[in-house]
């Protein structure tokens, strides 16, 4: 079963629903408030569950103030 109030990237205990079904009790889409992190309570445990969510890909929680701003903010112009 997934873990629904662990965020399969960051691992952070931050998870809030984000959305629901339109159709009542088909699905549910979490979001992490850590580090942005959505998904639907569907989608293979790859995505939903912390302990197969595809180690290259998790985030330490103390790495995302250096993380690089996408797209890269240029620096500013002397005028
Ligand atoms: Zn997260």
């Amino acid at each position: 079963m997934t873990n629904t109030s662990v965020c399969p990237r960051c691992d952070t205990d931050t998870v809030r629903v984000l959305t629901t079904s339109p159709v009542p009790d088909r699905w549910v889409m979490y979001v992490c408030s850590t580090c942005i992190y959505s998904w639907r309570s569907t989608e293979p445990t790859q995505a939903t569950d912390p302990a197969t969510y595809p180690a290259a890909f998790k985030i330490d929680p103390a790495d995302i103030p250096a993380l690089a701003a996408i797209p890269p903010v240029p620096p500013r112009r002397q005028a």
